[in-house]
């Protein structure tokens, strides 16, 4: 029988990273997975996703170009050459993390795991079984995209995310249930790409749990790229014909409509089948997701669970740090690792990114602030590449004028949040940013200028008077 000091079940961004970091520290370690290296985020989620979102959005601006003395001529879509590319790009990633694995020695195994004990897993793989007596397991087995009761996927007609990536042509229409990040994200590709798109959502806003000064900006532009948003809406029928045929409780006047494509977009649900947790006595959440301390222990002293598996925010770059901060705990190698501040980013247009205390929390929490907001349409950088919507918005408490949370929706917000994050990890306060010379002409001189209007500071901001130091 093989024996391994560490199993890891699921070769997602949790998974893979943790198996190499120990690999590492010089542990014995097997990568067990039953799909495709790098998970749903490189093969079916985040890579792909942001491919057909970035490919969508050159076609769409294409015609606007001319405004900048550019013609095109006509100009079409084909799917399939997209895939091609897309899956270009996946398999280049997935050849990238199977080259690290071989490098630092981590045995990555093909199969389907199942705990036996918790010293022992077996490897399902085809007809043949194996198994693998271990020192410690780690479940990094991800999630998967939920259902509803009268919305069954069928992989034609009711898809989920991995269908939408995967489509070879461009439909016609499309429902979309659920206004959270991959509906609006998915929803709104495949507008840009022609399709007349419906966002239908249960609450009485999208995206929710995010602040409504945010989602305003992206609303807007959904409007403008000609989505249609229902809000406070219900499915309360379903037929398939060779369209959908939908009727909506919308605000109580009920809608009767076709859709060519129903994309179900509400929540995850966690990867635990036949994983053998009940029999091994390893507890779960109600919600399904399983049980961990702050060591991402679960009730078993030497099997821990990671990622997406443990319940939300689901998001790769948690799954990440949750395995580092893992790794370094089993290898017993010293470390400072916080799991704290976990930014999001959503990549609407414009995208949202937003990390720390929210304006809303902060006041719901009796914390003493203040809040600067800069607008993008004053930013010369932003201007130049015709994409100004969205502000930055820097909250600060007023007694230290600590940076306590940083807020933008903008274009390239995901890559504008960084000095956000940083920042607040190291307990930046305002003086900080102050003091940092931001390049010009550059996006980030809106968090610069956000940060100065908290204060009073702005000069490119109209404001009373500034203040004197
Ligand atoms: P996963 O990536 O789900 O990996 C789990 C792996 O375990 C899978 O490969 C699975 O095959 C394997 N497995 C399961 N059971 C077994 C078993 N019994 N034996 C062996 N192998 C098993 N997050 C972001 O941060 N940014 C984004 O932009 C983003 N975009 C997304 C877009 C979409 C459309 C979707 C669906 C998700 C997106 N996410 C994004 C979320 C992100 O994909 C997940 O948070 C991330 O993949 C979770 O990583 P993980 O390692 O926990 O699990």
């Amino acid at each position: 029988m093989a024996e391994f000091q560490v199993v890891v079940i699921g070769a997602g961004p949790g998974g893979y990273l943790t198996a190499i970091k120990l690999a590492q520290f010089g542990q014995k370690v097997a990568l067990i997975e039953n799909d495709k290296l790098g998970g749903e985020c490189l093969n079916y989620g985040c890579i792909p996703s942001k491919t057909m979102i970035n490919t969508s959005d050159m076609y769409h601006k294409i015609g606007d170009l001319s405004s900048q003395g550019i013609e095109v001529g006509s100009v079409d879509v084909d799917l399939m050459k997209f895939q091609a590319w897309k899956n270009s790009i996946t398999s280049k990633l997935r050849g990238g993390i199977s080259l690290l694995c071989k490098n630092y020695g981590v045995e990555v195994i093909v199969g389907t795991a199942r705990i036996k004990n918790e010293n022992l897993v077996e490897v399902i793989n085809g007809e043949e079984k194996s198994e693998i007596s271990v020192d410690n397991i780690i479940i990094a087995t991800g999630s998967r995209a939920n259902d509803l009761e009268h919305l069954k996927f069928d992989g034609k007609q009711i898809i989920s995310a991995r269908d939408v990536l995967d489509l070879d042509h461009v439909p016609k229409s499309m429902l979309v249930v659920g206004g959270g990040a991959i509906g609006l994200e998915l929803g709104t590709a495949l507008a840009k790409f022609g399709t007349q798109v419906t966002i239908l959502e249960i609450t009485d806003k999208l995206l929710p749990g995010i602040e409504n000064d945010l989602v305003n900006v992206v609303e807007r532009s959904l409007n403008e790229i000609g989505i249609r948003v229902l809000l406070n809406s219900k499915i309360t029928k379903v037929s398939k014909e060779s369209d959908v045929v939908v009727t909506i409780n919308n605000d109580d006047e009920m809608i009767n409509e076709s859709f060519e494509k129903v994309l179900v977009a509400v929540g995850r649900r966690a990867n635990v089948d036949n994983l053998g947790l009940e029999e091994i006595g390893i507890k779960l959440e109600d919600n399904g997701f399983i049980k961990v301390n702050e060591q991402m222990q679960t009730n078993l002293s030497n099997v821990f669970a990671i990622g997406d598996v443990i319940g939300p925010p689901w998001l790769a770059h948690k799954a990440y740090m949750q395995g580092r901060k893992l790794a370094y705990h089993i290898a017993e190698v010293p470390n400072n690792i916080q799991i704290k501040n976990i930014p999001y980013a959503v990549y609407t247009e414009p995208e949202i990114a937003s990390v720390g205390l929210t304006e809303e929390k902060a006041l719901e929490n009796n914390h003493d602030i203040r809040v600067g907001k800069f607008q993008f349409a004053a930013n010369a950088r932003a201007m130049t590449s015709n994409e100004n919507k969205g502000f930055a918005k820097v909250v600060v408490e007023n007694k230290t004028e600590k940076v306590l949370g940083v807020h933008i929706v903008s274009e390239n917000a995901s890559e504008l949040i960084s000095e956000g994050i940083l920042g607040l990890n190291m307990g930046m306060k305002i003086e900080d940013i102050e003091s940092s010379i931001h390049p010009h002409p550059t996006q980030a001189e809106v968090l610069f200028e956000a940060a100065m209007s908290s204060l009073d500071k702005s000069v490119h901001s109209f404001m009373k008077k500034s203040k004197k130091e």
